[in-house]
């Protein structure tokens, strides 16, 4: 029987809505058997994720989705197999959160020039105290009426060029791919398919990622099409790169995802996890 694998999810350590130790018992009820936690720019909800999988059957595998500046465009790095204790990774990932809480206020004060009361408030809330991001305020919104629902705030208040955006200052695809290999881990392109690139320019992000010592591309996504994860699969095999595969989950809010509901890996693409099963890196918090 095969694996059913997720590399990719979120807690409400970032974004997600469910605690760590919901998404692991979820996953385990869906019958996951590696599933990696990479909340954006915050380890924070692994301790407790590892605790929660010790005593079930799932192999839990500590990440991080690092926010990354390239070429003026954002661009996610998963991390997998990261020890979280790592001095460098950390320093790197709190400069990231520091800025994530100025921008939140800068995104509150502009909201409030656009008529919108509170928004930095409400969204902090929401965040309950832990990492602040652009989703929290989204769910602000859409429960304040401002529009219907996430994916029509993005568009409306919190994108370039909307009364709501600041721009990013994240990490360099240096320093990401730095970060995670210092913390003994692989990196991976998460969700090629979702940047607004030209084809040439998605391969001139995976040629520095390649040339940097960048390991994977996340061939198969729960936010891409299956001609998205096969075009990705032909760029997999052309860099030489490994294939990963996740969900993107970030809770029960966006049923059009789901913990373990990911396509199989294409044909000609070696599965990052392959030679992770000889040497389980399930760690003991
Ligand atoms: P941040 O890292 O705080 O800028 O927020 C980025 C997060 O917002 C992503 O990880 C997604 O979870 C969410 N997001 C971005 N764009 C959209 C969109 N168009 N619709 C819904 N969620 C989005
Ligand atoms: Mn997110
Ligand atoms: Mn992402
Ligand atoms: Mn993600």
């Amino acid at each position: 029987m095969s694996l059913i694998v997720d590399l990719h999810s979120h807690s409400t350590a970032s974004d997600g809505t469910l605690s760590p130790t919901d998404l692991v018992n979820q996953a385990s009820t869906a019958g996951v058997d590696m599933l990696a936690l990479t909340d954006h720019d915050t380890t924070t909800g692994i301790v407790e994720a590892v605790m929660t999988a010790d005593p079930l059957d799932l192999m839990l595998i500590p990440g991080i989705e690092v926010s990354v500046t390239w070429n003026a465009h954002v661009v996610h790095i998963v991390g997998l197999g990261i020890d979280i204790e790592n001095r460098q990774l950390q320093e790197g990932l709190k400069a990231l959160c520091e800025f994530r809480d100025w921008r939140a206020v800068q995104i509150g004060d502009r909201l409030a020039q656009a008529g919108i009361e509170g928004a930095y408030e409400g969204a902090k809330a929401l965040s309950n105290g832990r990492l602040i991001s652009r989703s929290h305020f989204a769910r602000f919104l859409v429960e304040k009426g401002h529009a219907p629902d996430v994916r029509r705030v993005f568009k409306r208040f919190l994108t370039h060029g909307k009364p709501g955006h600041v721009a990013g200052r994240w990490a360099s695809l240096e320093d990401a791919v730095t970060w995670i290999h210092g913390a003994g881990g692989q990196a991976v392109i998460a969700h090629p398919a979702r940047y607004p690139f030209t084809r040439t320019k998605l391969r001139r992000l995976i040629a520095e990622f390649k040339e940097i010592g960048g390991e994977a591309l996340e061939v198969v996504s729960g936010s891409q099409s299956s001609d998205e994860n096969q075009t990705m699969a032909r760029h997999a095999r052309d860099f030489e790169l490994l294939g990963s595969a996740g969900s993107d989950y970030h809770g029960p809010e966006s049923p059009w995802t789901g913990l373990g509901r990911v396509s199989p890996m294409p044909d000609g693409v070696t599965p990052i996890w392959q030679s992770w099963q000889d040497q389980p890196q399930i760690q003991s918090a």
